[in-house]
């Protein structure tokens, strides 16, 4: 099963862009930058273990000051795609980039945008991988990010750009707050796809959808305590990344055996299995998908159904989706 799941063609719709940084790709980015961050990898491998989740964060956030140059941008961005692309071959990504965080670090969003582009075009070129973006507010900087980063989104924009989202804490950072930015992203095209329910209840998630217009839901984990819920998202398509060994490591759920997926899979809610911010919780695409068979009792023909699912509810370009199912088709019948 771990060789067919490996082998498998996948898109992955959940996935953050610095959250995504292997030990090798922040070995590089220390040695360019010394201080507090190792260098050798296995001392790195021991930094990387969380006592908790604020342990969890000290350590981001020691890993995003090591992204300081456009270079690194670039580096960061296609040493990430060969990652996903030769390991897990995935075939399309949708990176959430928190472009302000670097941009309040001194780099001009011009450069940003020009370093996530250039790494983008080369990735498709080298790696087959194709990469779009969503843009997220780090919601415990509150409105004045939201409006930066609608910002970046309407008057820098790229064609790659599909997506915005919303990260960071919930308790303490209310949702209404964001309606008039997601409304003008909305307005201009772009997906509404913001976190909610991973940490707070399942009002969070009813706030994005009603207020936020969300077309697809971050974990939505706490959706699981509200049936009228899980009904309106089963209605309206609206699809949760479930990103299980996140959840865990976040506490968001106990534990993996108490995991809801099958809950929202027997509600008829599509789920997109995913895998947030994999090096950091010790995991990867092919890890979350060994996990959700597991949770979902599924053979190689179910796993084949939920990797279509994350196709299927992906904003990939119409062609670049059927390509990838056919793929899928093939590779299940080899
Ligand atoms: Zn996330």
């Amino acid at each position: 099963m771990r060789d067919f799941i490996q082998g498998l063609p996948k898109a992955e719709l959940h996935v953050h862009h610095i959250g995504s940084v292997s030990p090798r790709i922040v070995s590089e980015l220390a040695s360019r930058h010394p201080g507090v961050v190792p260098t050798d990898l296995e001392e790195l491998r021991k930094y990387f273990e969380f006592r908790d989740f604020g342990h969890f964060i000290d350590v981001y956030l020691s890993v995003v000051d090591l992204v300081r140059t456009p270079e690194d941008i670039r580096y960061l961005t296609y040493e990430v795609a060969r990652d996903m692309a030769e390991g897990q071959s995935l075939r399309y990504a949708e990176l959430t980039c928190t472009p302000h965080t670097s941009v309040i670090r001194g780099i001009p969003i011009e450069a940003y945008t020009e370093a996530i582009e250039d790494a983008r075009v080369a990735a498709e070129r080298d790696f087959g991988l194709v990469l779009r973006w969503i843009y997220d507010i780090p919601g415990e900087l509150g409105v004045p990010a939201a409006e930066a980063t609608l910002g970046y989104a309407l008057d820098h924009r790229v064609d790659a750009l599909v997506g915005f989202g919303l990260g960071g804490p919930e308790v303490g950072v209310p949702r209404p707050q964001f309606q008039p930015h997601f409304e003008a992203a909305l307005a201009a095209g772009l997906h509404s796809v913001p976190h909610s329910g991973e940490t707070t209840g399942p009002e969070t998630v009813w706030d994005a959808v009603r207020l936020l217009g969300a077309e697809r839901i971050g974990h939505g984990t706490s959706s699981a305590h509200d049936f009228t819920l899980l009904e309106h998202l089963a209605e309206e398509g609206i699809a949760l990344e479930v990103c299980p060994s996140s959840n865990v490591a976040t506490r968001a759920v106990a534990s993996l055996e108490e995991h809801p997926l099958r809950r929202f899979v027997e509600a008829g809610v599509l789920v997109s299995i995913a895998s947030d911010d994999p090096p950091m919780f010790n995991t990867t695409l092919n890890r979350e998908y060994e996990i959700a068979a597991e949770l979902l009792d599924l053979d190689r023909d179910g796993i084949a159904d939920l990797a279509r699912t994350s196709v299927d509810v992906s904003f990939a370009p119409d062609d670049v989706k059927q390509r990838i199912l056919g793929e899928i088709d093939s590779y299940l019948a080899g």
